[in-house]
């Protein structure tokens, strides 16, 4: 008789510990957010095109990404505009708060300070990693720590980095390190005070992983611009989003009972569309779907526990997805080797190199070598006749004339060869900076069902601070 009451309280607790745990559903522990910035619907679409077409067959192949079960439609109006910028689209990313355009963490009054997801999540002692492919200070990296009236204080935004206390940071580097007037010791020192341990390349980040509790991560040698280069001019041994991605859940996972949330931007497809470049464009998109795969692995592993949302602040380029012939030929952009920044960089170094004002030969070459007009990119006699007229009026008026603005001289003929690229992929970019499109959500995981439907851009903080419990 005993044997048998004990067995039925036994029974009677565990049937209650199973209805409590029930009850106290656990969010995801593990974050990811993925932003790409510029990356609107016709962004993700002219990429699927893009794998098709150099297949050889119509129709779509499926980035790792757009695999995801659960997607969305988001709407990215900004406090005083249809068109947000990046500093007001991040603000309510990170935050679920409008602001003005230009502003950066704080209400349209550009005083209040707004509470981001990362702050929320860090004052609950979950493990912090903000990353991106721009500088570390840039608008949507600084909208999840930083709180300034406008976006281009980066030296301020880079000293609240300090005053963080994230665990980490993964970028090219800080835009402006130092003020003109050396009024402080520079956002480098502040960082190493505040304890975090800079590493250089990501050789550096895991020799010095080890030993240090927070870390900087930025590139061994960055470009004057303060960016990550872009995918397609990437050198062997420069850092990717990949890298800043594995760096950060490696460094995440040093504890991994306090669970983790991440901020990833691919930031360089927005520069591509702002700069009208077809091939850059295309081959960000597949470093960003790069990136998320490192997380998509390691969701792998955690199935239960891991929620990855992929989203964007706003569409770059009003990107068009043909060029009014019901066809595209996004193939022809596997033959541009070199981003329109690169290709100009080249053309200066090399009439520098020999003191004089390239010949069209050359020039010809360079364009067949580098954008595969003439040999793989068939051009019509107008396109031909364009890039060489352009030669003539920026190339070919002496070298006293070349000497002012040479820059400009050689950009204008690279914004003729990328324009003969864009049409030959019979794709267009309406404009040069952002539009008010709608930008897709996609996500897998933990909580992943709640990203359905159209959304507006405030809601996606919202949505996984309830979650995740932050
Ligand atoms: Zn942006």
């Amino acid at each position: 008789m005993k044997t048998v009451m004990k067995k039925r309280v036994i029974l009677i607790l565990a049937t209650l510990l199973m209805v409590l745990s029930a009850g106290a559903k656990k969010g995801p522990k593990y974050v990811f957010y993925f932003i790409g910035d510029g990356m609107g619907t016709n962004q993700v679409m002219g990429a699927q095109y893009y794998l098709a077409d150099v297949e050889g067959f119509y129709g779509i192949k499926k980035l790792g990404f757009t695999e995801f079960p659960y997607t969305g439609l988001v709407v990215t109006y900004s406090a005083n505009s249809d068109v947000t910028d990046s500093s007001a689209a991040g603000t309510a990313l990170a935050s679920g708060q409008k602001t003005d355009n230009n502003v950066l963490g704080l209400l349209p009054d550009r005083k209040t300070p707004v509470e981001t997801i990362a702050e929320m999540a860090h004052k609950k002692g979950v493990r912090v990693a903000i990353g991106t492919s721009v500088c570390i200070d840039h608008a949507t990296p600084g909208s999840f720590y930083g709180h300034r009236p406008h976006r281009n204080n980066y030296h301020e935004i880079g000293t609240q980095l300090s005053e963080s206390g994230f665990d980490f940071f993964g970028g090219a580097d800080f835009h402006s390190p130092y003020t003109s007037d050396n009024s402080d010791e520079g956002n480098y020192v502040q960082a190493e005070k505040a304890g975090y341990t800079i590493a250089r390349g990501y050789d550096d980040y895991k020799a010095k992983a080890a030993g240090s509790d927070k870390m900087l991560l930025l590139e061994k040698n960055p470009n004057s611009d303060h960016y990550l280069s872009y995918a397609i001019d990437r050198k062997e041994g420069e850092l990717s989003l990949a890298d800043i991605t594995e760096a950060a859940i490696d460094f995440m996972m040093k504890d991994p009972k306090k669970g983790f949330f991440m901020m990833m931007e691919g930031g360089r497809i927005d520069q591509a569309c702002h700069s009208n470049d077809p091939g850059a464009y295309v081959q960000e998109m597949f470093d960003f779907d790069k990136a998320i795969k490192v997380a998509y692995d390691f969701y792998l592993k955690h199935k239960k526990e891991t929620l990855i949302v992929i989203t964007a602040d706003h569409e770059t380029g009003a990107l068009a997805l043909t060029a009014g012939d019901y066809r595209t030929n996004m193939k022809v952009l596997q033959y541009q080797d070199m981003s329109k920044d690169a290709f100009t960089a080249m053309l200066e170094k090399k009439g520098r190199e020999i003191g004089d004002i390239l010949t069209w030969e050359e020039v010809e070459a360079e364009l067949k070598q580098h954008f595969g007009f003439w040999d793989k990119v068939r051009l019509s006699q107008r396109q031909t006749d364009r890039l060489r007229n352009t030669y003539v009026e920026t190339f070919g008026m002496g070298p006293g004339e070349l000497k002012e603005g040479e820059y400009f001289q050689v950009s204008k003929l690279t914004d003729a060869a990328a324009n003969v690229l864009t049409e030959a992929a019979q794709i267009n970019f309406g404009v040069g900076c952002h539009s008010g499109s709608y930008v897709p959500v996609f996500a897998i995981g933990a909580g992943a069902e709640q990203f359905t439907g159209q959304m507006d851009n405030t809601e996606i903080p919202m949505k996984i601070k309830k979650l995740a419990g932050y």
